[in-house]
């Protein structure tokens, strides 16, 4: 038995930094009576506890519950501890980041508003009573303020407010919860909220209040959030979600929701159990959730407004205090409370979400009735996180606030330091180095001059804030891309090779890695991606060991007359599939689907001589073309993937009648089997009663492409080693074919992947390309 004290010493790996560990260590260690010390290092925490042994031991063991929320231990390492002088401890101390040899630097996430800031905001006798900018150590903004790292106040956008001195005694008191919480700030000290009407006009009053009394008259309210700009509405006022689709020239795409509280989320959705953890996580993401039955109607939540294409809907909890005082009235307030308020990304369509005052007054003028902001700048977009539950665990559809940019760690080191330049669509980027693969959050599609400016932004602003250089650019081999030509040119300017990588590919090295398998086989049923045979690919089993990937089954292709012009209507696609089936299109055909003679000849014609109609292999087009033969798909689509989910959503309403089975023909090629499916397109050709059976038949298509994907692995199977399959795509974000496809090949044993940490779409075409390209 030792009678002097001890020091023992622990790293800490995990999710540990930027999360108010360190403070969280100190005050138990401090209430415990105990020395030494707490410090970020490389990717972990540090920490050094000294004291009696027995005093050192019991608080070792109850580490865990001092964690705070958000925080999560991967691994700890511990060294020999080190017996120390009778009266040899020294009082414990917060080291600063940089005092630590092998320093590693983290972007730490923003997190949602906290309980306790929560109550604090919402609790008359509080001096943060009603303010909207009340954050703690475990809460609040983080990569939308930072201006660089290591994160603390002073390299913030918040260093421009000094703290009034009842900020200041709890920023250095270690017994509050907001010592050393570096975006703290309080209504005398911090931001403060300005209401602008239409024009941009400031208009005296209380903030929140004048803009709650507008959401109840049915205005539209620009409001300035974490990461940027949303537009606000009463979810249940018709005439402002009509004026709101008409305005953001948005007809069908769905609507994001807020909902004050956990138990009003269950009143209109079903909420699991862990839909009811990703809800109120850190993280706070909006959850896509089905819709309860009795939920809908005038009276109650207007779906043919807020998603009228499906019966889900994404919906959050407030992640701010902002949005919290815009659903709840402070005293005084005659406004009730809004129990759903629509929470929509304020952006002019195809443009990146709002940051500044100007860019919302400018950009949002003819939108929003008015404009709630502040003066707490944001220095980096940042959208909310979309997430859904697939076989009761998370996965990720858009990463950004909360989930981004905390590093993924890789099963081994990369070569060099990588970056991944992503998709045109849904584009992130990603910075892989060592085993640490740091992924941005959602870019977006870019298709405007705003879009590239801030995927710039990312490009330049990841490897600053991680101190790092790129030694390799990664790009898609597509070279009309604006993602590559963009990563060509920042490889210039370093002097850096690029690296290619196929877009189907990435997706696959992306699935594999986020497992930390180093080979397998993914299947990836996704949009459209140039394959390196010049066609378009989108539906490939493919093989990844030892370096190389080989293509073992697809199917087979058709044309796409009009080229990128079939995606915008999908009717192009069809008369491409009858061309590729033999059945002939009259007149008759033509009319009966809507379309003019005169318009499907000049389809056919190009199908047949392949002129201006490129050969595409891809699910998503499959998906497409089905949902026009049922007459489920728009004529022109309004947002990306319409036919597909419109599809699903009618297979979902199908109460699983049986109709004949769709046929498709599988043919082996020189060891690559293709799927043909010219039989159910002449099948549903020669169907007399489409109509009122439509979601029988999308049951159908979703049972078929089951079926082939079922026979593509089992192919694959027998002519690889690799026993692990993986499932990627924008096809695989459909929940019907998730699940029949897991279900078929987990009855038969094989271990099946499934994205969780990064999105099955193209935001994780970065992550994919570093990892080939470091590989
Ligand atoms: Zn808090
Ligand atoms: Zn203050």
């Amino acid at each position: 038995m030792h009678d002097h004290p001890i020091r023992r010493t622990l790293d800490i790996h995990g999710q540990v930094q930027g999360l108010g560990v360190r403070p969280a260590i100190f005050r138990a260690a401090v209430a415990a009576g105990l020395g030494g010390t707490v410090q970020n290092c490389s990717g972990s925490v540090r920490l050094e506890v000294e004291g009696p042994e027995e005093a050192v031991r019991r608080f070792i063991s109850e580490l865990p519950s001092v964690l705070p929320r958000g925080a999560r231990v991967d691994r700890v390492v511990e060294r020999a501890p080190v017996d120390l002088a009778p009266g040899g401890v020294a009082p414990f101390r917060i080291l600063s980041s940089r005092d630590a040899g092998s320093f590693e630097l983290v972007i730490p996430p923003d997190l949602a508003m906290c309980d306790d800031c929560r109550r604090d905001v919402l609790d008359p006798a509080n001096r943060r009573y009603g303010y909207a900018f009340t954050t703690c150590t475990l809460c609040g903004p983080r990569y939308t303020v930072i201006h660089d790292t290591p994160y603390d106040r002073a390299r913030t956008t918040l260093s421009v407010f000094p703290l009034c001195s009842e900020c200041q005694a709890e920023y250095e008191s270690p017994g509050n919860r907001r010592f050393h919480a570096e975006s703290m700030a309080c209504s005398r000290c911090g931001p403060r909220l300005r209401y602008l009407d239409a024009s941009g006009a400031e208009r005296s009053g209380n903030p929140t209040r004048l803009a709650r009394r507008a959401l109840a008259d049915g205005a539209i309210g620009a409001v300035r959030g974490l990461g940027g700009f949303l537009l606000v509405a009463d979810a249940r006022n018709r005439a402002a979600l009509i004026r709101l689709r008409e305005r953001k020239a948005r007809p069908h795409k769905p609507f994001a929701v807020m909902v004050p509280d956990v138990a009003t989320a269950g009143t209109w959705c079903e909420v699991s159990e862990c839909a009811l953890e990703l809800l109120t996580a850190p993280e706070s993401p909006i959850v896509v959730l089905d819709v309860k039955s009795g939920a809908v109607g005038d009276s109650a939540l207007p779906m043919d407004l807020l998603s009228p294409d499906t019966r889900t809907l994404g919906l959050m909890l407030p992640t701010t205090p902002l949005q919290l005082l815009l659903a709840h009235p402070l005293e005084g307030d005659p406004v009730p409370l809004f129990d759903v308020l629509v929470m929509t990304s304020g952006n002019r369509r195809g443009e990146p979400i709002c940051l500044t005052e100007a860019e919302a007054v400018d950009r949002l003028s003819g939108i929003a009735d008015f404009f709630l902001v502040h003066d707490r700048e944001i220095n980096l977009r940042n959208d909310d996180s979309v997430c859904v539950v697939r076989e009761h665990r998370p996965q990720v559809w858009r990463r950004a606030r909360g989930f981004a940019p905390q590093p993924l760690v890789l099963d081994r080191p990369l070569a060099g330091v990588v970056l991944g330049m992503g998709a045109d669509m849904k584009n992130t980027v990603a910075l892989g180095f060592g085993s640490r693969l740091v992924v941005s959050p959602h870019v977006g599609d870019l298709d405007t001059p705003q879009a590239l400016e801030g995927f710039e932004t990312v490009v330049r602003t990841l490897p600053r804030f991680l101190e790092t250089r790129p030694t390799r650019v990664a790009v898609d081999l597509h070279e009309g891309m604006e993602s590559a030509r963009t990563g060509r040119r920042f490889a210039a300017e370093w002097g850096v090779p690029v690296v290619e990588v196929q877009h189907h590919h990435a997706h696959a090295a992306a699935c594999l890695a986020e497992h930390g398998e180093p080979e397998g086989l993914v299947l990836v049923f996704d949009g459209t991606g140039l394959g390196p045979d010049g066609s378009i690919w989108g539906a490939e089993l493919l093989e990844l060991r030892g370096g190389e990937c080989r293509r073992l089954a697809s199917f087979a292709g058709v044309p796409l007359p009009g080229g990128e012009c079939a995606i915008r209507e999908p009717m192009r696609q069809l008369v491409g599939r009858w061309v590729a089936a033999g059945v002939e299109v009259t007149p008759e055909r033509a009319k009966a689907k809507g379309l003019s003679p005169e318009q499907v000849d000049a389809w056919v014609l190009q199908s047949r001589r392949g002129a201006n109609a490129p050969r595409v292999h891809s699910a998503g087009r499959l998906f497409d073309s089905f949902s026009a033969a049922l007459g489920l798909a728009p004529a022109v689509i309004t947002y990306e993937g319409q036919p597909a989910i419109r599809l699903e959503s009618a297979a979902r309403r199908c109460p699983g009648r049986a109709v004949q089975d769709l046929p498709f023909t599988l043919r082996g090629e020189a060891g690559t089997l293709w799927v043909d499916w010219a039989d159910s397109f002449r099948l549903l050709a020669s169907v007399p009663d489409l109509v009122g059976h439509e979601g029988e038949w999308a049951l159908a298509v979703h049972r078929a492409v089951a079926k082939a994907a079922v026979a593509m692995v089992r192919h694959g199977l027998d002519s690889s080693p690799c026993r692990v399959v993986g499932l990627s795509g924008g096809c695989f974000m459909n929940a019907i074919l998730t699940d029949l496809v897991c279900t078929a090949l987990r009855e038969s044993g094989i271990r099946v992947l499934l994205h969780h940490q990064l999105p099955p779409g193209d935001g994780c075409i970065s992550a994919g390309q570093v990892v080939i390209a470091g590989g």
